[in-house]
Protein backbone atom coordinates (compact mmCIF):
# COMPACT_ATOMS: atom_id res chain seq x y z
CA UNK A 1 0.00 0.00 0.00
CA UNK A 2 2.56 2.32 0.88
CA UNK A 3 4.52 1.40 -2.52
CA UNK A 4 1.55 2.23 -4.22
CA UNK A 5 0.86 5.36 -2.92
CA UNK A 6 4.78 6.80 -3.58
CA UNK A 7 3.95 5.18 -7.20
CA UNK A 8 0.97 7.64 -7.10
CA UNK A 9 3.30 10.55 -5.66
CA UNK A 10 5.45 10.25 -8.41
CA UNK A 11 3.31 9.23 -11.38
CA UNK A 12 2.64 12.25 -13.93
CA UNK A 13 -0.90 13.24 -13.42
CA UNK A 14 -3.22 10.48 -14.19
CA UNK A 15 -6.85 11.37 -13.83
CA UNK A 16 -9.15 9.09 -12.26
CA UNK A 17 -12.73 9.08 -13.17
CA UNK A 18 -15.54 9.97 -10.92
CA UNK A 19 -16.77 6.17 -12.23
CA UNK A 20 -19.31 4.16 -11.35
CA UNK A 21 -20.55 4.93 -7.63
CA UNK A 22 -23.37 5.67 -5.55
CA UNK A 23 -24.40 8.92 -3.66
CA UNK A 24 -26.94 9.96 -0.85
CA UNK A 25 -27.98 12.87 0.14
CA UNK A 26 -30.20 14.22 2.95
CA UNK A 27 -32.16 17.59 3.85
CA UNK A 28 -34.18 18.57 6.74
CA UNK A 29 -33.64 15.67 9.13
CA UNK A 30 -32.22 15.58 12.30
CA UNK A 31 -30.47 11.95 11.94
CA UNK A 32 -29.48 12.97 8.31
CA UNK A 33 -25.72 11.06 8.91
CA UNK A 34 -27.24 7.88 10.22
CA UNK A 35 -29.82 7.93 6.98
CA UNK A 36 -26.67 8.29 4.64
CA UNK A 37 -25.21 5.79 6.44
CA UNK A 38 -28.24 3.45 5.79
CA UNK A 39 -28.95 5.34 2.34
CA UNK A 40 -24.48 4.13 1.39
CA UNK A 41 -25.80 0.35 2.97
CA UNK A 42 -28.40 0.02 0.26
CA UNK A 43 -26.22 1.50 -2.54
CA UNK A 44 -23.17 -0.77 -1.55
CA UNK A 45 -23.10 -2.81 -4.70
CA UNK A 46 -22.23 0.67 -6.60
CA UNK A 47 -18.65 0.52 -4.83
CA UNK A 48 -16.85 -1.16 -2.23
CA UNK A 49 -13.88 0.49 -2.43
CA UNK A 50 -14.41 3.98 0.14
CA UNK A 51 -17.45 5.64 1.80
CA UNK A 52 -17.87 8.96 3.16
CA UNK A 53 -20.38 11.47 4.18
CA UNK A 54 -20.48 14.84 5.23
CA UNK A 55 -22.97 16.51 7.55
CA UNK A 56 -23.66 20.41 7.87
CA UNK A 57 -25.05 22.05 10.88
CA UNK A 58 -25.65 24.72 9.26
CA UNK A 59 -22.83 26.52 10.52
CA UNK A 60 -19.95 24.22 10.52
CA UNK A 61 -19.43 21.19 8.08
CA UNK A 62 -17.78 18.09 9.07
CA UNK A 63 -16.80 14.94 7.20
CA UNK A 64 -15.17 11.21 7.36
CA UNK A 65 -14.21 9.26 4.54
CA UNK A 66 -12.32 5.95 4.78
CA UNK A 67 -10.98 2.87 2.28
CA UNK A 68 -13.71 -0.02 2.38
CA UNK A 69 -17.18 -0.79 3.08
CA UNK A 70 -19.37 1.45 4.76
CA UNK A 71 -20.25 -0.83 8.16
CA UNK A 72 -16.58 -1.33 8.43
CA UNK A 73 -16.16 2.89 8.57
CA UNK A 74 -18.56 4.23 9.94
CA UNK A 75 -19.03 3.51 13.69
CA UNK A 76 -21.83 4.48 15.89
CA UNK A 77 -19.57 7.36 17.43
CA UNK A 78 -18.39 8.29 14.31
CA UNK A 79 -22.25 9.03 12.96
CA UNK A 80 -22.90 11.02 16.30
CA UNK A 81 -20.10 13.06 15.86
CA UNK A 82 -21.58 13.83 11.87
CA UNK A 83 -24.13 16.32 13.73
CA UNK A 84 -26.32 18.31 11.39
CA UNK A 85 -29.68 17.71 9.74
CA UNK A 86 -28.10 17.88 5.54
CA UNK A 87 -25.82 15.46 4.51
CA UNK A 88 -24.19 13.98 1.44
CA UNK A 89 -22.74 10.61 0.84
CA UNK A 90 -20.75 8.52 -1.57
CA UNK A 91 -19.59 4.87 -2.11
CA UNK A 92 -16.77 4.57 -4.12
CA UNK A 93 -16.36 1.95 -7.57
CA UNK A 94 -13.14 0.28 -7.33
CA UNK A 95 -11.30 -0.42 -10.77
CA UNK A 96 -7.66 -1.47 -11.54
CA UNK A 97 -5.47 0.13 -10.13
CA UNK A 98 -4.14 1.85 -7.00
CA UNK A 99 -7.11 3.42 -4.73
CA UNK A 100 -6.57 6.02 -2.41
CA UNK A 101 -8.02 7.93 0.11
CA UNK A 102 -7.14 11.09 -1.48
CA UNK A 103 -9.49 10.21 -3.97
CA UNK A 104 -12.36 9.14 -1.64
CA UNK A 105 -15.19 11.48 -1.71
CA UNK A 106 -17.82 13.45 -0.55
CA UNK A 107 -14.76 16.28 -1.44
CA UNK A 108 -15.34 19.01 1.13
CA UNK A 109 -13.52 22.08 0.59
CA UNK A 110 -13.39 25.59 2.12
CA UNK A 111 -13.41 28.63 0.11
CA UNK A 112 -14.31 32.64 0.61
CA UNK A 113 -15.61 31.95 4.11
CA UNK A 114 -17.91 28.97 2.75
CA UNK A 115 -18.09 25.23 2.13
CA UNK A 116 -19.00 23.08 -0.51
CA UNK A 117 -19.64 19.13 -0.21
CA UNK A 118 -19.50 17.15 -3.45
CA UNK A 119 -20.27 13.77 -4.50
CA UNK A 120 -20.14 12.59 -8.45
CA UNK A 121 -20.83 9.27 -10.11
CA UNK A 122 -19.90 9.48 -13.63
CA UNK A 123 -17.13 10.29 -15.94
CA UNK A 124 -16.50 13.53 -17.20
CA UNK A 125 -14.61 13.70 -21.07
CA UNK A 126 -13.19 16.96 -20.74
CA UNK A 127 -11.35 16.71 -17.55
CA UNK A 128 -7.39 16.48 -19.04
CA UNK A 129 -7.86 19.91 -21.02
CA UNK A 130 -9.80 21.38 -18.12
CA UNK A 131 -7.08 20.27 -15.04
CA UNK A 132 -4.18 21.71 -17.37
CA UNK A 133 -5.81 24.98 -18.04
CA UNK A 134 -6.72 25.30 -14.10
CA UNK A 135 -3.37 24.04 -12.83
CA UNK A 136 -2.17 26.69 -15.67
CA UNK A 137 -4.19 29.38 -13.62
CA UNK A 138 -2.66 28.40 -10.21
CA UNK A 139 -5.02 25.78 -9.34
CA UNK A 140 -3.19 22.81 -6.94
CA UNK A 141 -5.25 19.28 -6.59
CA UNK A 142 -5.65 17.26 -3.73
CA UNK A 143 -6.44 13.90 -5.95
CA UNK A 144 -6.43 12.33 -9.19
CA UNK A 145 -10.15 12.49 -9.77
CA UNK A 146 -11.86 14.76 -12.06
CA UNK A 147 -14.27 15.35 -9.51
CA UNK A 148 -12.28 17.67 -8.04
CA UNK A 149 -12.10 20.39 -11.72
CA UNK A 150 -15.36 20.99 -10.98
CA UNK A 151 -14.98 22.36 -7.44
CA UNK A 152 -11.92 24.45 -9.08
CA UNK A 153 -14.15 25.71 -12.01
CA UNK A 154 -16.88 26.55 -8.87
CA UNK A 155 -14.30 28.76 -6.54
CA UNK A 156 -13.37 30.71 -9.62
CA UNK A 157 -16.99 31.65 -9.97
CA UNK A 158 -17.87 31.51 -6.20
CA UNK A 159 -17.77 35.52 -6.14
CA UNK A 160 -21.00 35.32 -8.25
CA UNK A 161 -23.23 33.14 -5.97
CA UNK A 162 -23.78 29.34 -5.87
CA UNK A 163 -26.50 29.49 -8.52
CA UNK A 164 -24.22 31.36 -11.41
CA UNK A 165 -21.75 29.82 -10.06
CA UNK A 166 -23.15 26.10 -10.97
CA UNK A 167 -24.17 27.42 -14.49
CA UNK A 168 -20.88 28.76 -15.01
CA UNK A 169 -19.13 25.47 -13.74
CA UNK A 170 -21.42 22.74 -15.22
CA UNK A 171 -21.12 24.96 -17.98
CA UNK A 172 -17.49 24.06 -18.99
CA UNK A 173 -17.87 20.66 -18.33
CA UNK A 174 -18.90 17.65 -20.30
CA UNK A 175 -19.58 13.72 -20.00
CA UNK A 176 -21.83 11.69 -17.56
CA UNK A 177 -22.94 13.34 -14.18
CA UNK A 178 -24.43 12.78 -11.26
CA UNK A 179 -23.68 14.94 -8.68
CA UNK A 180 -25.33 15.69 -4.88
CA UNK A 181 -23.54 18.63 -3.39
CA UNK A 182 -23.83 20.58 -0.21
CA UNK A 183 -23.73 24.28 1.12
CA UNK A 184 -23.41 25.08 4.66
CA UNK A 185 -27.43 25.47 4.00
CA UNK A 186 -28.50 23.29 1.01
CA UNK A 187 -28.58 19.89 -0.73
CA UNK A 188 -27.92 20.47 -4.47
CA UNK A 189 -29.05 17.85 -6.93
CA UNK A 190 -27.37 17.38 -10.59
CA UNK A 191 -27.67 16.03 -13.49
CA UNK A 192 -25.90 16.07 -16.42
CA UNK A 193 -27.72 16.89 -19.63
CA UNK A 194 -27.91 13.79 -21.19
CA UNK A 195 -28.44 11.73 -17.70
CA UNK A 196 -26.23 8.95 -18.50
CA UNK A 197 -26.55 8.21 -14.42
CA UNK A 198 -29.69 7.75 -12.57
CA UNK A 199 -30.29 10.25 -9.50
CA UNK A 200 -33.63 10.19 -8.04
CA UNK A 201 -35.20 12.52 -5.20
CA UNK A 202 -37.72 11.40 -1.86
CA UNK A 203 -39.36 12.41 0.68
CA UNK A 204 -38.89 11.49 4.59
CA UNK A 205 -40.68 13.28 7.21
CA UNK A 206 -41.08 17.04 5.59
CA UNK A 207 -37.11 16.46 4.71
CA UNK A 208 -36.03 15.66 0.81
CA UNK A 209 -33.14 12.52 0.25
CA UNK A 210 -31.08 12.24 -3.01
CA UNK A 211 -30.26 8.82 -4.53
CA UNK A 212 -28.76 7.25 -6.93
CA UNK A 213 -31.07 4.22 -6.70
CA UNK A 214 -34.86 3.89 -5.27
CA UNK A 215 -33.90 0.97 -3.10
CA UNK A 216 -32.05 3.37 -0.68
CA UNK A 217 -35.56 4.88 -0.33
CA UNK A 218 -37.18 1.84 0.60
CA UNK A 219 -34.97 0.86 3.48
CA UNK A 220 -35.44 4.18 5.03
CA UNK A 221 -38.61 4.31 4.36
CA UNK A 222 -38.72 7.66 2.00
CA UNK A 223 -41.20 8.13 -0.40
CA UNK A 224 -40.22 8.31 -4.07
CA UNK A 225 -41.10 11.48 -5.54
CA UNK A 226 -39.55 11.64 -8.62
CA UNK A 227 -35.97 11.76 -11.06
CA UNK A 228 -33.58 14.85 -10.97
CA UNK A 229 -34.62 15.44 -14.62
CA UNK A 230 -31.37 15.45 -16.89
CA UNK A 231 -29.58 19.14 -17.05
CA UNK A 232 -31.59 20.25 -14.03
CA UNK A 233 -29.78 21.48 -11.50
CA UNK A 234 -32.49 20.92 -8.33
CA UNK A 235 -31.60 23.30 -5.07
CA UNK A 236 -33.22 22.19 -2.28
CA UNK A 237 -33.18 24.93 1.53
CA UNK A 238 -35.44 26.54 3.88
CA UNK A 239 -37.44 28.09 1.35
CA UNK A 240 -38.16 24.54 -0.41
CA UNK A 241 -36.99 22.83 -4.11
CA UNK A 242 -36.01 25.13 -6.96
CA UNK A 243 -35.26 23.49 -10.33
CA UNK A 244 -33.18 25.34 -13.13
CA UNK A 245 -33.01 23.98 -16.18
CA UNK A 246 -30.08 26.57 -17.26
CA UNK A 247 -28.44 24.21 -20.42
CA UNK A 248 -30.45 23.61 -23.79
CA UNK A 249 -31.88 20.25 -23.83
CA UNK A 250 -29.77 17.67 -25.35
CA UNK A 251 -31.06 14.07 -26.47
CA UNK A 252 -30.94 11.58 -23.50
CA UNK A 253 -28.18 8.92 -23.23
CA UNK A 254 -29.56 7.25 -20.28
CA UNK A 255 -27.05 4.41 -19.04
CA UNK A 256 -28.69 0.94 -20.54
CA UNK A 257 -26.04 -0.83 -18.73
CA UNK A 258 -26.93 0.31 -15.72
CA UNK A 259 -30.61 -2.21 -16.44
CA UNK A 260 -28.40 -5.13 -17.39
CA UNK A 261 -25.96 -5.32 -14.63
CA UNK A 262 -25.52 -2.04 -12.36
CA UNK A 263 -28.19 -1.44 -10.81
CA UNK A 264 -29.98 -3.52 -7.80
CA UNK A 265 -32.87 -5.16 -9.10
CA UNK A 266 -35.34 -3.55 -6.86
CA UNK A 267 -34.55 -0.24 -7.80
CA UNK A 268 -36.83 1.93 -10.28
CA UNK A 269 -34.55 3.79 -12.19
CA UNK A 270 -34.76 5.71 -15.22
CA UNK A 271 -38.65 5.02 -14.76
CA UNK A 272 -38.57 1.17 -15.10
CA UNK A 273 -38.11 -1.60 -12.49
CA UNK A 274 -34.84 -3.06 -12.68
CA UNK A 275 -35.91 -6.81 -12.10
CA UNK A 276 -38.95 -6.87 -14.80
CA UNK A 277 -36.34 -5.20 -17.20
CA UNK A 278 -34.13 -8.23 -16.50
CA UNK A 279 -36.95 -10.68 -16.85
CA UNK A 280 -38.02 -9.29 -20.04
CA UNK A 281 -34.55 -9.64 -21.36
CA UNK A 282 -34.40 -13.29 -20.60
CA UNK A 283 -37.36 -13.53 -22.53
CA UNK A 284 -36.50 -12.25 -25.64
CA UNK A 285 -33.11 -14.44 -25.44
CA UNK A 286 -34.91 -17.58 -25.28
CA UNK A 287 -37.75 -16.05 -28.41
CA UNK A 288 -34.33 -15.48 -29.97
CA UNK A 289 -32.36 -18.75 -29.28
CA UNK A 290 -35.38 -21.10 -29.55
CA UNK A 291 -32.94 -23.66 -30.73
CA UNK A 292 -31.08 -24.43 -27.83
CA UNK A 293 -31.74 -27.50 -26.78
CA UNK A 294 -30.97 -27.96 -22.70
CA UNK A 295 -32.07 -30.17 -19.52
CA UNK A 296 -31.95 -27.15 -17.16
CA UNK A 297 -31.07 -23.11 -17.10
CA UNK A 298 -29.11 -21.82 -14.29
CA UNK A 299 -27.55 -18.11 -13.95
CA UNK A 300 -24.37 -17.56 -12.50
CA UNK A 301 -25.74 -15.71 -9.49
CA UNK A 302 -26.83 -13.25 -8.85
CA UNK A 303 -26.81 -10.32 -11.92
CA UNK A 304 -27.94 -13.26 -13.92
CA UNK A 305 -30.72 -14.76 -12.02
CA UNK A 306 -33.54 -12.64 -13.33
CA UNK A 307 -32.96 -12.93 -17.01
CA UNK A 308 -32.38 -16.30 -16.36
CA UNK A 309 -35.67 -16.65 -14.48
CA UNK A 310 -37.15 -14.74 -17.69
CA UNK A 311 -35.44 -17.60 -20.12
CA UNK A 312 -36.76 -19.88 -18.12
CA UNK A 313 -39.98 -18.89 -18.08
CA UNK A 314 -40.56 -18.02 -21.55
CA UNK A 315 -38.34 -21.20 -22.73
CA UNK A 316 -40.02 -23.77 -20.26
CA UNK A 317 -36.98 -25.56 -19.40
CA UNK A 318 -36.62 -26.20 -15.66
CA UNK A 319 -34.33 -23.56 -13.82
CA UNK A 320 -31.91 -24.64 -11.05
CA UNK A 321 -29.52 -22.90 -9.24
CA UNK A 322 -26.20 -24.75 -10.05
CA UNK A 323 -23.93 -23.09 -8.58
CA UNK A 324 -24.21 -21.81 -5.00
CA UNK A 325 -22.77 -17.87 -4.34
CA UNK A 326 -21.13 -17.47 -1.14
CA UNK A 327 -22.62 -13.85 -0.21
CA UNK A 328 -19.87 -12.86 1.79
CA UNK A 329 -17.70 -12.16 -1.03
CA UNK A 330 -17.37 -8.79 -2.81
CA UNK A 331 -18.21 -9.16 -6.60
CA UNK A 332 -16.09 -10.27 -8.98
CA UNK A 333 -16.40 -7.42 -11.61
CA UNK A 334 -14.98 -4.57 -9.32
CA UNK A 335 -12.32 -6.42 -7.45
CA UNK A 336 -8.71 -4.58 -8.18
CA UNK A 337 -6.45 -6.73 -9.24
CA UNK A 338 -6.59 -9.86 -11.87
CA UNK A 339 -5.43 -11.75 -9.52
CA UNK A 340 -7.99 -10.66 -7.08
CA UNK A 341 -10.48 -11.48 -9.59
CA UNK A 342 -9.96 -14.98 -10.13
CA UNK A 343 -9.38 -15.96 -6.47
CA UNK A 344 -12.72 -14.01 -6.11
CA UNK A 345 -14.60 -16.27 -8.82
CA UNK A 346 -13.23 -19.67 -6.99
CA UNK A 347 -13.99 -17.96 -3.36
CA UNK A 348 -17.89 -17.07 -4.38
CA UNK A 349 -18.95 -19.53 -6.70
CA UNK A 350 -19.49 -23.42 -6.03
CA UNK A 351 -20.57 -25.74 -8.20
CA UNK A 352 -23.75 -28.10 -7.29
CA UNK A 353 -22.00 -31.40 -8.84
CA UNK A 354 -25.08 -33.73 -8.31
CA UNK A 355 -27.33 -30.95 -9.89
CA UNK A 356 -24.90 -30.61 -13.21
CA UNK A 357 -23.74 -34.39 -13.87
CA UNK A 358 -24.47 -35.25 -17.17
CA UNK A 359 -26.42 -32.23 -18.55
CA UNK A 360 -27.11 -29.75 -21.00
CA UNK A 361 -27.25 -26.58 -19.41
CA UNK A 362 -28.51 -23.27 -20.49
CA UNK A 363 -26.47 -20.99 -18.70
CA UNK A 364 -27.48 -17.38 -19.06
CA UNK A 365 -25.05 -14.39 -17.80
CA UNK A 366 -25.69 -10.56 -17.94
CA UNK A 367 -22.45 -9.81 -19.88
CA UNK A 368 -19.51 -10.72 -21.03
CA UNK A 369 -16.86 -8.00 -20.44
CA UNK A 370 -12.95 -9.36 -20.01
CA UNK A 371 -14.13 -13.38 -20.72
CA UNK A 372 -11.39 -14.30 -18.06
CA UNK A 373 -14.07 -14.72 -14.85
CA UNK A 374 -16.50 -16.05 -17.31
CA UNK A 375 -13.75 -18.76 -18.17
CA UNK A 376 -12.54 -19.86 -14.60
CA UNK A 377 -16.44 -20.27 -14.08
CA UNK A 378 -16.96 -22.59 -17.43
CA UNK A 379 -13.84 -24.53 -16.32
CA UNK A 380 -15.51 -25.49 -12.92
CA UNK A 381 -18.91 -26.56 -14.46
CA UNK A 382 -17.07 -28.82 -17.04
CA UNK A 383 -15.20 -30.30 -13.81
CA UNK A 384 -18.17 -30.77 -12.16
CA UNK A 385 -19.65 -33.22 -15.43
CA UNK A 386 -21.67 -31.24 -17.27
CA UNK A 387 -22.28 -32.44 -20.70
CA UNK A 388 -22.99 -29.70 -22.71
CA UNK A 389 -22.40 -25.37 -21.71
CA UNK A 390 -24.53 -23.43 -23.13
CA UNK A 391 -24.31 -19.32 -22.56
CA UNK A 392 -27.14 -17.20 -23.07
CA UNK A 393 -25.78 -13.11 -22.90
CA UNK A 394 -28.64 -10.71 -21.73
CA UNK A 395 -26.99 -7.94 -23.99
CA UNK A 396 -25.42 -7.37 -26.92
CA UNK A 397 -21.12 -8.46 -27.19
CA UNK A 398 -19.43 -5.23 -25.57
CA UNK A 399 -17.16 -4.26 -28.21
CA UNK A 400 -16.60 -0.92 -27.66
CA UNK A 401 -15.21 0.88 -24.23
CA UNK A 402 -16.99 3.29 -22.00
CA UNK A 403 -15.92 6.91 -21.15
CA UNK A 404 -19.08 7.55 -18.88
CA UNK A 405 -18.01 5.88 -15.92
CA UNK A 406 -18.28 1.95 -16.13
CA UNK A 407 -15.32 -0.09 -15.54
CA UNK A 408 -14.08 -0.81 -18.98
CA UNK A 409 -12.63 2.08 -20.52
CA UNK A 410 -10.29 0.73 -22.89
CA UNK A 411 -11.11 -2.04 -25.75
CA UNK A 412 -7.55 -3.96 -24.33
CA UNK A 413 -10.82 -4.71 -21.04
CA UNK A 414 -13.19 -6.37 -23.64
CA UNK A 415 -12.74 -9.42 -24.97
CA UNK A 416 -15.35 -8.91 -27.85
CA UNK A 417 -13.19 -5.60 -28.98
CA UNK A 418 -10.79 -7.66 -30.62
CA UNK A 419 -12.61 -10.87 -30.94
CA UNK A 420 -15.26 -12.81 -32.63
CA UNK A 421 -18.06 -14.65 -30.99
CA UNK A 422 -17.02 -17.82 -32.05
CA UNK A 423 -13.34 -17.09 -30.71
CA UNK A 424 -14.85 -15.98 -27.45
CA UNK A 425 -16.61 -19.10 -27.40
CA UNK A 426 -13.44 -21.09 -27.77
CA UNK A 427 -11.51 -19.12 -25.45
CA UNK A 428 -14.12 -19.72 -22.91
CA UNK A 429 -14.86 -22.97 -23.32
CA UNK A 430 -18.65 -23.21 -24.22
CA UNK A 431 -20.28 -25.58 -26.56
CA UNK A 432 -22.61 -22.53 -27.60
CA UNK A 433 -22.22 -18.98 -27.08
CA UNK A 434 -25.28 -16.79 -27.87
CA UNK A 435 -25.81 -12.84 -27.46
CA UNK A 436 -29.06 -11.16 -27.14
CA UNK A 437 -29.64 -8.41 -30.10
CA UNK A 438 -29.21 -4.73 -29.93
CA UNK A 439 -33.25 -4.82 -31.42
CA UNK A 440 -33.96 -7.59 -28.53
CA UNK A 441 -32.22 -5.22 -26.28
CA UNK A 442 -34.56 -2.36 -27.07
CA UNK A 443 -37.43 -4.14 -27.05
CA UNK A 444 -36.68 -5.31 -23.59
CA UNK A 445 -36.28 -1.30 -22.71
CA UNK A 446 -39.92 -1.00 -24.40
CA UNK A 447 -38.68 1.18 -27.15
CA UNK A 448 -39.10 -0.32 -30.10
CA UNK A 449 -39.21 2.15 -33.88
CA UNK A 450 -36.02 3.44 -33.46
CA UNK A 451 -35.84 6.58 -31.13
CA UNK A 452 -34.81 5.85 -27.33
CA UNK A 453 -33.46 6.93 -24.65
CA UNK A 454 -30.49 5.51 -23.84
CA UNK A 455 -26.60 5.12 -24.38
CA UNK A 456 -26.05 2.08 -26.52
CA UNK A 457 -22.26 3.45 -27.27
CA UNK A 458 -20.51 0.27 -25.95
CA UNK A 459 -22.71 -1.93 -28.14
CA UNK A 460 -22.53 0.13 -31.06
CA UNK A 461 -19.64 2.93 -30.78
CA UNK A 462 -22.46 5.58 -30.88
CA UNK A 463 -20.62 8.27 -28.25
CA UNK A 464 -23.15 11.10 -28.02
CA UNK A 465 -20.39 12.89 -26.19
CA UNK A 466 -16.98 12.75 -27.32
CA UNK A 467 -13.85 12.38 -25.17
CA UNK A 468 -11.48 15.45 -25.50
CA UNK A 469 -8.01 15.78 -24.23
CA UNK A 470 -4.87 13.74 -24.16
CA UNK A 471 -5.92 10.15 -26.16
CA UNK A 472 -3.96 7.53 -27.50
CA UNK A 473 -4.76 5.81 -30.29
CA UNK A 474 -7.66 4.30 -29.15
CA UNK A 475 -9.00 7.26 -27.85
CA UNK A 476 -10.44 5.58 -24.37
CA UNK A 477 -6.83 4.31 -23.04
CA UNK A 478 -7.08 4.29 -19.51
CA UNK A 479 -5.97 7.86 -18.04
S1 LIG B 1 -21.11 3.16 -23.00
FE1 LIG B 1 -22.31 1.40 -22.18
S2 LIG B 1 -21.72 1.30 -20.02
FE2 LIG B 1 -21.07 3.32 -20.77
S3 LIG B 1 -22.77 4.73 -20.33
FE3 LIG B 1 -23.09 3.95 -22.39
S4 LIG B 1 -24.40 2.12 -22.11
FE4 LIG B 1 -23.51 2.62 -20.13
Amino acid sequence: MLQESKLEALAPYRPRKGEECGIFGVFGHPDAAKLTYFGLYALQHRGQESAGIAVSDRSQLRHYKHMGLVPDIFKEETLQALRGDLSIGHVRYSTTGSSLLCNAQPFVVSHGGDYYGIAHNGNLVNAVPLRYELEAQGAIFQSTMDTEVIMHLLARNAGCGIEEALVRSLGRIKGAYSLVMCTKDKLIGIRDPRGFRPLCLGQLNGGYVLSSETCAFDLIEADYIRDVEPGEILIIDEHGLRSLHPFPPAKPAYCIFEFIYFARPDSNIFGQNVYLFRKRLGHLLAREHASIKADLVMPFPDSGNYAALGFAEASQIPMEMGVIRNHYVGRTFIQPSQAMRDFGVRVKLNPVRELLQGKRIALVEDSIIRGTTTRTRINALRQSGAKELHMLVSCPPHRFPCPYGIDFSTKGELIAASHSVEEIRKFIGLDSLNYLSLDGLLEGARCSGGDHPYCLACFNGEYSVPQEGQMRKDCFEAF
